[in-house]
């Protein structure tokens, strides 16, 4: 019977314990990373763990009360999943922790060897709609100069970097020195690796952008999906889709999946003049998964592996996705015809044309 044939379908895989060891041992200085990884997995697996229970375990989606460093009001998830993060942490070889949820660097052990920083649990506002959350990593190798020169640096000098995502089944996507892979958590509360090499698709119709904030943007955005939703009749000649799951991770993945283009734009609202995603936590890991799988990363002008930030909860725009689309978004804060269009003579606008 059918039933009988799902209820018997087994997990398979390469698990991630031995994916790491192999890696490990295929490289010098690794021991660190390696060993980060598997507790950075370990502590998405319990928090994966937690999430399926949903209401069962309490409240998860309720406000603590408190506010994290940026002023957002935690939830208890976003302290329960800080929390299994640092733990794990705290057995692994970690200098220095940083997360959306910690004011301050805490200092871990001092003869650590990697710093890490996290956003514990991304898309909080999904929690209660039991729809796509995650948890965001980046890991550099610890800076003699100390804690601050351990996160202030440009995102190009992660060694590893990535997310898990807790949906319809948990995946752990990372990238330590080469490609991105995927890897699923079993029923057994185990990742195996599953037969995916990420490379983001090139040819997509769809865009992830927060559309009511539209009057708030700038011209050049603007005029970017104002060109997206005039569709076929537009300068870009064909129809868009356009896709918004309110949690980072989760748009992501689908961009790693399906390829597209995420934006989010620094706008016009106090509070929003550079955008409201975290450089350290947010956009570098992001970013550097998005490079490693041919896409590209930007904030709409600069590359942001290349941005150094000042602050530790510092934000920017992030513009990510298919390399051509991300490239696109910058030719329409580059040139100036953007300015003189929004005439109804699209065609003028041959320049946006594929
Ligand atoms: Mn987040
Ligand atoms: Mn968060």
């Amino acid at each position: 019977m059918a039933e009988a044939g799902i209820l018997t379908q087994q997990a398979t895989g390469e698990y991630l314990d031995a994916y790491l060891d192999r890696w490990r041992k295929a490289g010098a200085d690794r021991d660190a990373t390696a060993a980060t990884m598997a507790a950075l997995a370990q502590a998405t697996a319990r928090i994966s763990a937690l999430i399926r229970l949903g209401p069962l375990a309490g409240a998860l989606g309720a406000e603590t009360g408190g506010a994290n460093a940026d002023g957002d009001s935690q939830k208890k998830l976003d302290v329960l999943a800080n929390e299994a993060v640092l733990h794990a942490l705290e057995q692994a070889p970690v200098a220095y922790f940083a997360s959306e949820e910690e004011d301050e660097i805490q200092s871990l052990r001092s003869d650590g060897a990697v710093a890490v920083a996290v956003d514990p649990l991304d898309g909080s506002s999904n929690i209660d709609a039991n729809a796509s959350i995650g948890t965001i990593f980046s890991v550099f190798p610890v800076s003699p100069a100390g804690a601050t020169a351990s996160f202030f640096r440009p995102g190009s000098e992660q060694v590893a970097a990535g997310y898990a995502i807790y949906g319809p089944h948990t995946a752990l996507v990372f990238t330590l020195d080469e490609g991105v892979d995927i890897f699923v958590l079993d029923p057994d509360g185990r990742y195996r690796r599953a037969d995916l090499r990420i490379a983001i698709p090139k040819a997509s119709r769809e865009y992830a952008i927060n559309a009511s904030n539209y009057r708030y943007w700038r011209e050049p955005i603007r005029d970017f999906v104002d060109d997206l939703i005039a569709g076929a009749e537009g300068p870009r000649g064909k129809d868009f889709n356009m896709r918004w799951l309110a949690s980072l991770v989760g748009d992501t993945h689908r961009i790693m999946q399906r390829g597209g283009v995420f934006l989010y734009p620094a706008d016009a609202r106090p509070g929003y003049e550079r955008g409201r995603l975290r450089l350290i936590y947010e956009a570098a890991p992001i970013a550097r998964l998005a490079e490693r799988a041919g896409g590209g990363a930007t904030d709409g002008q600069k590359r942001i592996l290349e941005k150094i930030p000042s602050e530790l909860h510092e934000r920017t725009p992030l513009v990510f996705g298919s390399a051509d689309k991300v490239a696109r978004v910058a030719r329409y804060y580059a040139d100036p015809s953007h300015q003189r269009a929004r005439s109804p003579l699209f065609g003028e606008r041959g320049l946006f044309r594929d």
